[in-house]
């Protein structure tokens, strides 16, 4: 089973140089190709491979205008080609929008496929040495790659992705759950939750006996008026001095803020609810599609898919299971005493009673029983261990392979930070 762990690294002077050389190479390369294939396509009609291209790259690096690229780790360059490939891929299969041009004011990153290890407590990477790191997690497996990056408030992190041998050597608390079986009484004896996700309370959960609710932070309305203040400060300074870039870190440190609040607020939740149980069902929300609505700023502030992202593996890791399901359930609407279907129901109305059986329902208490109850039914109908199958024509999803889902689809970083 393949595992990341993403730790932060503090390379010294030399080492800093070097690897904003080893960034520039690779953002180089990036661009050069890009730009390459994009020409080549209006020409005739047909884009490049990554085996044209690593050919291409291997004349060019003769080329006396480009023997600086030499400096850089030849794997490094190659990787750049395969991401670059992998993006176009994406976009074709429409995962993904059409790559861009890489700039050095944002986020630079760089993948490392081969030769770094953990020696002396730090990570050794190749033409670079040991770089001093703060590894938090012992790392049993060979480390398969590196993926370094370095954000716009120069920070420098490392993902390191390494293969164990099974669920029980991975995690922290390693084994805590006995595998699911397919038995009724084994599914019925362990702890299920089902919650619904919000915005006036971000997560309402049930557990089969009680409800509770935990309200959301919002960091991006908590920073507001600072990031303003910044960005004003920043649009008074003149274009290329060093001021400006001085104000240009400042803003960035506020983004910074912000989303390592989310983050770790994120985190912490998830670590409650797979402390808490084994099993969790979730709506599968379209996130893209509400963002396009009002209420943008409040969902991105929300961060429900990073939730359901750090759930689902947190879970996985230590044998639970988180199940999505299909976001057309309706489980606002039904009742969850007798299962009447409420469609008079609105989004301004926070708590209602069920004309058949006369229940007074909170809005989101009752969609979380229903999420529990719709998820309980899943599971005891479908055999454990297949990852996609149809639910009353509804398909839903087990999200039991989000680690290696992600390898494949995102190349430059494999799985989000792990905690
Ligand atoms: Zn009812």
């Amino acid at each position: 089973m393949l595992n990341v762990l993403k730790v932060r690294i503090y390379p010294n002077k030399q080492q800093k140089i070097a690897l904003s050389r080893n960034l520039g190479c690779a953002r180089f390369v990036w661009n050069y190709y890009l730009n390459k294939t994009n020409s080549q396509y209006q020409e005739t009609g047909k884009g490049m491979t990554y085996c044209q291209m690593a050919k291409d790259l291997t004349k060019l690096k003769k080329l006396s205008d480009y023997e600086w690229l030499a400096e850089s780790t030849a794997a490094t360059l190659q990787q750049a080609l395969k991401n670059l490939e992998s993006a176009f891929k994406n976009f074709f299969e429409k995962r993904a929008n059409f790559p861009r041009f890489k700039t050095k004011h944002k986020k630079q990153s760089l993948r490392y496929p081969e030769s770094c290890s953990i020696k002396k407590g730090g990570l050794k990477l190749p033409k670079i040495g040991i770089v001093k790191a703060k590894i938090t997690r012992q790392i049993t497996g060979k480390i398969k790659s590196v993926t370094l990056s370095k954000t716009s408030t120069d920070k420098y992190f490392a993902c390191l992705l390494f293969e164990t041998e099974d669920n029980a050597t991975s995690g922290a608390t390693p084994g805590r759950f006995p595998r699911l079986g397919k038995a009724h009484q084994e599914i019925n004896k362990s702890k299920i939750s089902g919650i619904d996700l919000g915005l006036s309370s971000l997560v309402t959960v049930f557990d089969g006996e009680k409800t509770y609710s935990i309200d959301p932070i919002k960091p991006t309305r908590k920073y507001a008026k600072r990031l303003r203040r910044r960005q004003q400060a920043l649009s008074r300074k003149a274009k290329g001095s060093s001021n400006r870039k001085k104000a240009i870190y400042r803003v960035a440190k506020v983004h910074e803020k912000i989303s390592n609040t989310r983050a770790d607020f994120l985190h912490k939740l998830s670590r409650k609810l797979c402390d808490e149980n084994q099993i969790v069902v979730a709506e599968n929300l379209n996130i893209k599609g509400l963002a396009r609505t009002k209420l943008a700023k409040s969902i991105y502030d929300a961060g429900f898919g990073m939730l359901l992202n750090f759930l689902g593996y947190k879970l996985e890791r230590e044998g639970g299971l988180l199940i999505e399901v299909d976001r057309f359930f309706p489980s606002t609407k039904l009742c969850s005493c007798c299962n009447f279907k409420n469609d008079l129901l609105t989004l301004s109305i926070r708590d209602w009673v069920c004309p058949q059986c006369q229940t007074h329902h909170d809005r989101d208490e009752n969609a979380a029983k229903n999420l529990r109850q719709e998820g309980l039914r899943i599971l005891l109908e479908n055999t454990a261990g297949q990852s996609e199958f149809q639910a009353c024509g509804e398909t839903v999803r087990l999200v039991n392979t989000c680690i290696k889902k992600q390898v494949s689809v995102n190349q430059e970083s494999p799985v989000t930070a792990s905690a």
